[in-house]
């Protein structure tokens, strides 16, 4: 394996440790920020853009002013509804840092791989009794393949289990640097329509079906998921169409059916934005049974949930 440029930096905004999803046995979750897509019912809005975002909790907020007299470039303003000017915020953190309250929270954080391995080396043990490992999350790894591919090839050495979350969204190039470094890619595929994908995400999905059949060529072990997602794929037409362009894909273990949640809306009122979503319910369980079937009767094993 080639040298590991443990300087490598990245924009992480979470390490979630003590994980029992999104891979086997006990893993650490790493978000990394950054994102093609804008799905409207992402859970992860922090996660979309590139640079480091303030979370405004207005409810802890005393009012004290601390950030507008931090803020270098006048963007807070306590009259405005949720303080900050955004289109002005240069995101360089200084009303975090002087905020007394925790309401004022940045997300997102330069890290060098050195640092994130320095955090996954604390429960080291842990993976080894479980046969667990690291997965990247987001956002999406592949936004950030310098040091996605330095992460990775840094857990390789350890010896550890590796995964990641993707839309597979990238050039054949980086494609080729980071999938053989993978135990396991949890590949997204939301819907088989294209026009229906950019409505939903802002973005057509004919590179993502694309990248799809030649990550099947590199990819170990892939899990396909799907989110369900009422009024965009909720049905059998959806879902058949999904299963059976699947079943040109190799190395597909199996397909995850993921049912709509709406945990992360809070987030976007914090981040001072809308959710595109308001209203929708989970998918009911005898749908989510049907199309397991559905799944099944083409050859591909089948789970609800993650
Ligand atoms: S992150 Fe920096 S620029 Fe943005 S509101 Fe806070 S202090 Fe001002
Ligand atoms: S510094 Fe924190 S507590 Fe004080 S006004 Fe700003 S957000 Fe509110």
């Amino acid at each position: 394996m080639a040298a590991i440029d443990s300087e490598q930096t990245g924009t992480v905004f979470n390490i979630q440790k003590f994980s029992l999803h999104d891979g086997p046995g006990i893993r650490t979750i790493v978000f990394l920020k950054g994102c093609y897509l804008a799905c409207k019912w992402c859970s992860n809005p922090e996660s979309q853009k590139t640079e480091p975002e303030m979370f405004y909790h207005e409810r802890n907020c005393i009012h004290c002013g601390r950030c507008v007299a931090a803020c270098p470039i006048g963007a807070i303003d306590p009259k405005r509804p949720g303080l900050i000017d955004r289109e002005a915020c240069t995101h360089c953190g200084a009303c975090a840092q002087a905020c007394p309250a925790g309401a004022m929270v940045q997300s997102g954080t330069k890290m060098t791989v050195a640092q994130v391995m320095d955090e996954l080396r604390k429960d080291e043990t842990h993976y080894r009794r479980s046969g667990g490992g690291i997965t990247l999350s987001g956002g999406e790894a592949l936004a950030q393949p310098d040091f996605t591919e330095a992460l990775l090839k840094a857990c390789k050495a350890r010896g550890w289990h590796t995964a990641m979350e993707s839309t597979g969204i990238a050039s054949l190039k980086v494609l080729e640097r980071v999938i053989p470094l993978l135990d396991l890619l949890l590949l997204d595929i939301k819907t088989f329509y294209s026009a229906r994908h950019e409505e939903f995400t802002g973005h057509p999905n004919e590179v993502i079906l694309r990248n799809a059949l030649a990550i099947s060529e590199l990819a170990k072990n892939i899990a396909v998921r799907v989110p369900v997602i009422p009024t965009f794929n909720d049905d059998e037409q959806s879902i058949r169409a999904i299963a059976t362009f699947v079943t040109h894909m190799k190395n597909v273990s199996r397909l995850h059916l993921l049912p709509y949640h709406n945990y992360g809306q809070n987030k976007y009122s914090l981040l001072g934005r809308q959710y595109g979503l308001i209203g929708i319910k989970p998918p009911e369980d005898g749908r989510l049974q049907k199309y397991k079937t559905i799944v099944e009767s083409l050859g591909i094993a089948c789970v609800i949930g993650g």
